[in-house]
């Protein structure tokens, strides 16, 4: 972890709390320490000097500018929903959190876009933009309590990605206040526009160490039909890889296609959800929709279906109820709640060719038989985004030590068939020497040249992603 040495701590914190105002900053550490994590056990974490919470962007460059001033780095935080530990506090810094900045500026549905501060809570831009009719895709699992900001930050997927992209693609412009305290504004409200470099991409996905996002223009969708619903088992992960490889190469675009290994399967059924229709053989799940309404949707899904069939499933059902399709996939929503009665998660995010689905599974089935732990692998097929999930008992400093071993040999796996070590959560504090070893020493360098170029003395979320 960075280790550093505020100038004058007293001296910053009355700067600080002159700037947000009392009720702005919290000191207890008590309190702080609430603010210290994400959800990824993995990380190392640190004890914040303090926590501000600003409401405006120029507060938020005012106390950039003091932390600046102090040498104290600034972790910035939206809802601490991450699963990369790229929200923890390092010892000593300043966590800026963004969840007062929590204003829907403006819905225009004649140019079907948002403007909001980062602190919108994604569930809550989904039903504002609803109510005129329109659509925000971007749909992270945590959508009713992570942030616009921290799906910005990490550039989060989800299950809609298949169909709509991940955050960056509904993207047009953002405000960042810079390392120097500069507010920077990027991109556009109009749906093309070139002119220069594409900074707005350069800062999405950055994990909070280049800026601090303190606006976004979004692009919005007109309102998805009412989805239909298909489920489909299969007796081997092979044959479930087959129907994917097969309804991606007939050019099939589902609105979500998610997939469930067998471990997976018997946790959610022992929680409870005996509707996925899965017999005791069932080694993986496709659960997919079609958003493209009525009997267009229902033709979609028939598609799927003789491709599940081809492909040698088992089972396929689908259904156009709405009350019915919920209750499916509410059933892979399930799958967290379902491991926590089993013991402490970690889950793993990787991005393979969605032509090795199959064999990243058996590959995560392997580790656990070695390892004699229990891995499930949930995932977004459609865009070959696997979570293998090792469950283990914490207590047991062995089996801890075992499902970390795990988590590294399953990014070895998703490496050695051509994947990426993250598809949606990001590196953050866990995957460092992932992030060097993917993209080369080029790569790294270049990624040191622009942080030194945008905050050359540090300042945001130093030693997150990649040592300056
Ligand atoms: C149960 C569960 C399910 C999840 N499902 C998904 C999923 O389906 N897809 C997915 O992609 N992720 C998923 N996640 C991970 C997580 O929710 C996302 O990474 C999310 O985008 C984080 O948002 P947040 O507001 O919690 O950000 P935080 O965790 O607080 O921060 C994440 C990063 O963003 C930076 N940051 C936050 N706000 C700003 C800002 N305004 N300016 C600059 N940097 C900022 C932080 O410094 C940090 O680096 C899941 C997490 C959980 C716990």
């Amino acid at each position: 972890m960075v280790k550093i040495a505020t100038l004058d701590p007293a001296g910053l914190l009355s700067e600080l709390s002159a700037l947000v105002g009392p009720d702005g900053m919290l000191t207890d550490a008590d309190v702080t320490a609430s603010y210290a994590r994400d959800m990824m056990p993995l990380a190392p974490s640190g004890d914040p000097l303090a926590v501000v919470l600003p409401r405006d962007a120029g507060q938020v460059q005012a106390v950039v500018r003091a932390c600046a001033a102090h040498r104290t780095p600034i972790v910035p935080r939206g809802a601490g929903s991450g699963l990369s530990g790229a929200a923890n506090a390092i010892d000593g810094c300043v966590v800026l959190s963004l969840a007062r900045m929590n204003q829907i500026i403006e819905v225009d549905p004649d140019n079907r876009l948002a403007v909001v501060e980062p602190g919108v809570v994604n569930l809550d831009l989904r039903n504002a933009v609803e109510k005129e009719g329109l659509f925000y895709p971007p749909d992270p699992s945590s959508y009713d309590w992570c942030t616009i900001g921290g799906n910005l930050a990490t550039n989060a997927g989800g299950l809609c990605c298949v169909k709509y992209g991940v955050t960056t693609d509904s993207v047009l412009g953002l405000d960042v206040v810079l390392a120097s305290g500069e507010l920077l504004r990027t991109g556009r409200r109009t749906v093309k526009g070139v002119a220069g470099y594409d900074l707005t991409k350069l800062f999405i996905g950055s994990e909070g160490t280049l800026g601090v996002i303190t606006r976004a223009t979004l692009a919005l969708r007109p309102l998805p039909k009412a989805p239909a619903t298909l489920v489909a088992s299969f007796g081997t992960t092979a044959a479930a890889g087959q129907a994917v490889i097969t309804i991606v190469r007939e050019g099939i675009v589902p609105s979500l296609m998610e997939i469930m290994d067998r471990t997976a399967i018997r946790a959610v059924q022992n929680f409870g959800h005996t509707e996925l229709g899965a017999g005791a053989g069932s080694a993986a799940l496709l659960v997919c929709q079609s958003d493209a309404g009525g009997e267009a949707a229902m033709r979609e899904l028939s598609a799927v279906e003789q491709a599940c069939n081809g492909a040698g499933a088992e089972f396929v059902y689908a259904t156009a109820d709405l009350a019915e399709g919920r209750l499916l996939l509410a059933a892979r929503r399930a799958i967290l709640p379902a491991l926590e009665t089993l013991g402490t998660w970690l889950t793993d995010d990787v991005c393979v060719p969605r032509t090795k689905i199959a064999e990243l599974i058996e590959g995560s089935e392997r580790i656990a038989e070695r390892l004699d732990l229990m891995i499930t692998v949930v995932g977004h097929a459609g865009d070959g985004n696997m979570h293998p999930t090792v469950i283990y008992d914490q207590s047991s400093a062995d089996e801890t030590r075992r499902a970390h071993q795990a988590f590294g040999e399953i990014l070895e796996v998703a490496l050695g068939l051509g994947g990426t070590v993250t598809g949606e959560h990001g590196i953050g504090k866990i995957k460092q020497d992932w992030l060097a070893r993917e993209i080369g020493p080029v790569g790294l360098d270049v990624h040191r040249r622009i942080k030194a170029a945008l905050d050359p003395d540090n300042l945001f979320n130093p030693g997150s992603m990649f040592t300056a």
